[in-house]
């Protein structure tokens, strides 16, 4: 089996909050010059439009469909069973790509409670989220990352959203983006690869490695992010301008060795 798409994360990977991670801009044009190359991301506070706006900011043409990240993957996978009312206990770019993809935002009746990282959390907002599922609404998290990295450190990631909602004893069905196999699927989808074809770059061993591990997919780590313990990764590098041909072509035998 040869690599023939990079599911690259973006966080921690590509760049920090606004500032790209030294090398990294050109290793990624390197690298779309020869494999399909997909962005993930479990920050579901984004539209995948609004990714693409970043990403051209530093230097990267990419089209909205380049991008899965947690907002679009819970969307879809939604979508998968029906178009639904929706409450969001999140922000704009999740009740956007919930609204692409068929369904309804809505302040009460909803199907689904659908929770992911809020920077705007009130009581009144976990209230409202409550409400819903006393009513009989089903729970769905995009992500329960703990931490969020940025620019200066760690900052509440979505786990402390349904965090909140876990404390008041409501527990997700479902938890769509990584280290869950769901939006890893989307991706390899996206780009017309089987798992087996893909390699994850990512920086957190939880979420990126685990994720791949659990998709049938390949994973390389780098240390440019949140780095929470050793993992499972095929191979290790400092960054993503670390990352060489030679380390990638070593995982063309990876089926056969393991
Ligand atoms: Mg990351």
């Amino acid at each position: 089996m040869t690599v023939e798409a990079i599911l690259l994360d973006m966080d921690g990977v590509v760049f920090r909050g606004d500032t790209p991670i030294p090398g990294s801009i050109e290793r990624t044009r390197e690298l779309r010059n020869a494999f399909d190359v997909l962005f993930l991301s479990n920050n579901s506070t984004r539209t995948r439009a609004s990714f693409a706006e970043k990403l051209g900011g530093m230097g990267l043409e990419v089209e909205a469909s380049d991008i899965v990240n947690s907002a679009y993957a819970t969307a879809r996978y939604l979508a998968e069973m029906g178009r639904f009312r929706v409450h969001v206990v999140g922000e704009r770019g999740l009740a956007r790509e919930l609204r692409t993809a068929g369904h309804t935002p809505v302040d009460s009746g909803a199907d689904y409670v659908v929770a992911g990282m809020n920077r705007h959390l009130t009581y009144d907002g976990l209230d409202s989220g409550l409400q819903e599922l006393l009513d009989g609404a089903e729970l769905v998290a995009t992500n329960d990352d703990p931490t969020y990295p940025t620019e200066d450190g760690l900052h509440p990631g979505a786990g402390c959203v349904v965090g909140a909602l876990r404390g008041m004893g409501f527990e997700p069905g479902a938890v769509v983006g990584k280290p869950n196999r769901e939006l890893m699927l989307y991706a390899a989808r996206a780009v017309g690869a089987e798992p087996s074809e893909c390699l994850v770059v990512g920086d957190r061993p939880g979420t990126d490695i685990a994720g791949a591990v659990n998709a049938g997919m390949r994973s390389a780590l780098v240390m440019t992010g949140v780095g929470d313990g050793p993992g499972d990764a095929d191979v290790v590098v400092d960054s993503l301008s670390d990352l060489s041909d030679d380390d990638i072509l070593g995982l063309q035998g990876w089926r056969f060795e393991n």
